[in-house]
Parts: structure tokens; C-alpha cells; sequence
């Protein structure tokens, strides 16, 4: 993802800012001029980068910094602050509630992915308890019916649309009125989609929308659009009320600045991002644990709320626990490549973790980084209880090195190899823990 070269940028200006010998005007300025390069580089507007700038500056006055403050600390934190405060407009969506019936309108231009967003948002509540159904309001797309009915198919969630009827007003309000008529507590109303803004699109959603009377209007963007977001998300904003939004295609060369101006342009937050085809694809956004990853300072409550997500509800309290209280044994390394080798959704999550994803399965060297687990998980096979649980298998002699390379059929060297893997790992990990903690801290000041 094009994402995390701009995260990798700003991680890198922080970096050189912290390993400075003393940290100075000139230190913060060249600071805010990478950051600054590295934002517009991903398409983010210049107005909302030059505010970004200002408020930096205005918040870290260094002159009027008391001896002994650490400076390095608060322009991380200060840097920080402003990446969330762009991302997030200060005014919740709307969120809907259980049991009580909500209209949810999508709209968007052709091709941002409006329809597979429209089945993935429904499924992702379904999963959460909620009973959703979906409503084609599309009549100006040919097949958008029938792409609409199969989505909802394969995900088994009710749909309504017609092939003969050519008003969307009609077929949205029919829809609407029987599925709250049928207690759905989520009906969900997609509508047409132009090839670019036009009066008849912003007509036509203006009519379903007065019709309908949704609770919440998302604008579905793809992410991938660049420069042209802040327009085309401004004249939505205009026509149509909206409440949130939704970035597609985070997957591919999204470079991020979209999403950026999105925000700005509609004053509404970003709900989800999709970041693939599959149903499945989809994720909460969250503004503060969205900048950690962003910076590459992984996150672990994210990382647990998605366990939550994909994991059955039986099976979580014991890997959530674990992963959250206890330390970083090898049996739950272990435990960790299980899921990887058959990269099930919780072998997909774990490959999100710094050291994973950065370190062992690495994009385009998916079969060498199985091979290498593969290897791992039979020498500590060859490994006692004891080892396995214990809190620091650093200390393991060399001739418990021996033994293990000789029990498993491998060289020590490779068993050394694991250990130090191991460590590499546990280290990111431990970092992960601590940078929650500072998140946490840093919410209790604000
Ligand atoms: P609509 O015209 O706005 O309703 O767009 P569609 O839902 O038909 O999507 C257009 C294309 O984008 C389809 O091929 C989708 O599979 C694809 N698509 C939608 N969301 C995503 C996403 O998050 N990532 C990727 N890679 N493709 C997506």
C-alpha cells in the first residue's frame, strides 16, 4: 500500500528530528518540511498541509519550553496530534442502533465501489447482531440489479430492486416501506452512480433522499483518486447531507491523501475503509489507531478488536488474554505462526503485525517466509514445556541448543537463527505494548 510509504516518510523525518544532537528551530523546521513533502507527495491539499504546519509550529514553541522538557517528545506527540485532528472532523456519525429501525443512503460516483460496499457494510453489521437488507435504487447502471442481488446472495442478506421499474425514487421508498414494515433494523439504499458529477446524479439522490429520509448518508469515495477527492467529495457534500465516509481500494495504490481531504471536504468521518474485493474486506476506521499504524507503531487494540472480529467468540478470551497480559513466549510465537501457516483471517491479521509483515512474510516472498515458519515451528517442537513458556528463553544453554538442533534435524545455527527471530519479534512486541500505553496517556490528557 502506496499508504505506508507516506507513514515510512514521516516516521523517518520524526526519526532523524529525535537523533539530532540538539533539537533546535532548525532541527523542527527541516522536521516539517519532510512531513510537509511527504503529505503533499501523497495528494493531501495544500491548505490542510500548511495548516498542519502552523499548528505544529504554534503548539511547540520551543523558546518558551522550560529546561529539561523533552523537546523530541512533544513535537512527536504535537505531530501526532495534528495527523489525527486531520482525519478526525470532531463530530461522530451517526451509528446505528439495534433493534430500531435506521435508512442508511450510499452514494458515490460509477466505480468507486458503492455497491460491494453497499453488502459489505450490511454483512459487517449483520455479524455484529444487527438484521440488515439491502435496497438497489441503481436503475441508471445496467446489471447493477443483478450485481447487487448476487452480492446480497452469497452473503444471504434480503434485497430489493426491479428490472422493469426505471424510477429510483419509487423503488427506494417501495423498498424502504417494506423492509421497515418487516422490522429489518438496517436498511440500507443504494443509488446510482454517474461517470463523473453531474446535475441529474445530485437531482436524483436528492429525490431518494427526501423520500427516504435515511438516517445517515455515506459517500463512498476510491481512495485511489488523488487530488480530485476534495472536489468531488465537496459537491456531494453539497447535494446530499452527508453524514460519513466510506474509502474504497485502500488495498492498492491508495495513496491516503484521499481520505485526507474527504474529511476536510465533507466535515464528516471516515467510517471504514475497504481494502479488497472480498466481502470480507473491510475495516473499522479508527482515527488514533489508524496514525499509530500509519507510523508504524503497530497497534494493539486494534489488533485485538479484529481478533474479536474474525475469531469465534469461544476461542477469544484465552488468545486476548494472552496476547494483552502475558509476555511474549515462544508457545504463543508459536501459537502466532499456526494461524499464519494457513493464513485463515487470523493468520492475515497476524501478518499485519510489524513483525511479521515487515519481517518474515513479506509481499512477493509469501512461500520463502512459510518455509521458514515451517522450519521454526519443528525445532520448537524439538523444545521443552518449560522452554516454551518461559518468560526468557534468551537464557537457554548451549548445550540445550545442541540438543534441540540434534532432536528436531537441524543445525544449530538455525536454532540460533529461530532464538533470534524470537527476540526480534518479542522486542516489537514489547514496543506495541508500550506505544498503547502512550496513546492511552495521551487520550487521558486530551
Ligand atoms: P459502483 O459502481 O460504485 O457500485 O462500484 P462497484 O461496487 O461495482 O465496484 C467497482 C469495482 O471496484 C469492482 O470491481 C469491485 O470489486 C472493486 N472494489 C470495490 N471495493 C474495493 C476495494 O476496497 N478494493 C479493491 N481492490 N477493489 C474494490
Amino acid at each position: 500500500m502506496v499508504l505506508a510509504e507516506l507513514g515510512g516518510s514521516i516516521s523517518r523525518a520524526l526519526k532523524r528530528m529525535s537523533d539530532a544532537t540538539v533539537v533546535d528551530d532548525k532541527a523542527l523546521a527541516d522536521c516539517l518540511n519532510e512531513i510537509t513533502r511527504a503529505l503533499l507527495q501523497a495528494d493531501v491539499r495544500f491548505a490542510a498541509v500548511r495548516d498542519l504546519q502552523n499548528n505544529i509550529r504554534r503548539l511547540v514553541n520551543l523558546e518558551a519550553l522550560a529546561a529539561g522538557t523533552n523537546k523530541r517528545k512533544i513535537i512527536q506527540q504535537a505531530v501526532f496530534c495534528e495527523l489525527c485532528s486531520m482525519l478526525d472532523p470532531g463530530k461522530p456519525s451517526f451509528v446505528p442502533a439495534k433493534g430500531k429501525p435506521s435508512v442508511v443512503m450510499f452514494v458515490g460516483l460509477q466505480g468507486s465501489g458503492k455497491t460491494t460496499t453497499c453488502t459489505k457494510y450490511a454483512y459487517h453489521h449483520r455479524r455484529k447482531g444487527f438484521n440488515p437488507a439491502l435496497v438497489c435504487a441503481d436503475t441508471f447502471r445496467a446489471g447493477a440489479f443483478d450485481q447487487l442481488k448476487q452480492n446480497a446472495t452469497k452473503a444471504r442478506i434480503p434485497f430489493y430492486g426491479s428490472y422493469n421499474e426505471s424510477d429510483p425514487v419509487k423503488i427506494a421508498v417501495e423498498g424502504v416501506d417494506r423492509f421497515r414494515k418487516e422490522n429489518y433494523d438496517l436498511i440500507i439504499v443504494d443509488t446510482s452512480g454517474r461517470h463523473k458529477q453531474e446535475a441529474a446524479l445530485f437531482e436524483e439522490m436528492r429525490q431518494v433522499s427526501e423520500a427516504t429520509k435515511p438516517d445517515l448518508v455515506i459517500f463512498v469515495m476510491d481512495g485511489s483518486i488523488g487530488q480530485a477527492a476534495f472536489d468531488q467529495a465537496q459537491a456531494f457534500k453539497q447535494s446530499a447531507s452527508v453524514g460519513a465516509v466510506i474509502v474504497t481500494k485502500m488495498d492498492g495504490h491508495a495513496k491516503g491523501g484521499g481520505a485526507l481531504s474527504a474529511v476536510a471536504a465533507t466535515k464528516s468521518p471516515v467510517i471504514f475503509i475497504g481494502t479488497g474485493e472480498h466481502i470480507d474486506e473491510f475495516e473499522v476506521f479508527d482515527v488514533k489507531p489508524f496514525v499509530n499504524r500509519l507510523l508504524g507503531m503497530g497497534d494493539l487494540s486494534g489488533l485485538v478488536n479484529k481478533i474479536k472480529d474474525v475469531m469465534p467468540a469461544d476461542q477469544q478470551p484465552e488468545l486476548v488474554q494472552k496476547l494483552t497480559a502475558g509476555t511474549f513466549t515462544l508457545r504463543l510465537l508459536y501459537e502466532m505462526f499456526q494461524n499464519l501457516q494457513n493464513m485463515g483471517p487470523l493468520g492475515q491479521l497476524f501478518s499485519m503485525f510489524p513483525g511479521f509483515g515487515g519481517g518474515l512474510i513479506t509481499k512477493g516472498k509469501e512461500k520463502e517466509g512459510q518455509a521458514k515458519i515451517k522450519r521454526y515451528m519443528t525445532i520448537m517442537d524439538s523444545m521443552t514445556d518449560a522452554e516454551l513458556d518461559s518468560t526468557n528463553p534468551k537464557l537457554m544453554n548451549e548445550s540445550r541448543i545442541i540438543r534441540i538442533a540434534r532432536g528436531s534435524g537441524r543445525l544449530v545455527k538455525d536454532v540460533t537463527e529461530m532464538l533470534e527471530e524470537y527476540k526480534r519479534i518479542a522486542k516489537m512486541w514489547s514496543k506495541l505494548k508500550l506505544n498503547n500505553k502512550n496513546v492511552r496517556d495521551h487520550q487521558i490528557i486530551n
